[in-house]
């Protein structure tokens, strides 16, 4: 799990901070959540209806993801994680990390492009 972990943090370098405490459209805090690339952060299950962009990750591996992102590096070894929800929360931290940079670079390219006008 340490590239996964070293991959969320990194995106803070990327000028990227995937917002993990709370749903980006409310603020709630507690209850079931599922991520969007698009929006940034996790949204809660009150808004699973209106936001297209999420990517249908079980509450689990949302779950897995927050804590990873929330805890301080030095307690991350104390977490307890199945293979299979392991498994799937690479999967998507994968996904997260990668379209999350490209969809950052292509606002950045667009950005520069602005500026030749
Ligand atoms: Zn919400």
């Amino acid at each position: 799990m340490i590239t996964q972990i070293v991959q969320m943090k990194m995106l803070s370098a990327y000028g990227v901070e995937p917002e993990l405490r709370h749903c980006v459209i409310c603020g709630k805090e507690k209850g079931i959540f599922d991520y969007s690339i698009k929006l940034g952060g996790v949204i809660c299950s009150d808004h699973f209806g209106v936001v297209n962009s999420r990517m249908h990750l079980k509450p689990k591996e949302t779950a897995v993801l927050r804590t990873i992102g929330l805890l301080p590096t030095d307690r991350l070894g104390t977490i307890t994680i199945n293979e299979e929800t392991k498994k799937a929360t690479r999967k998507s931290i994968d996904r997260i990390y990668r379209e999350t940079i490209d969809l950052n670079l292509k606002t950045k390219k667009f950005l520069d492009e602005l500026k030749l006008f």
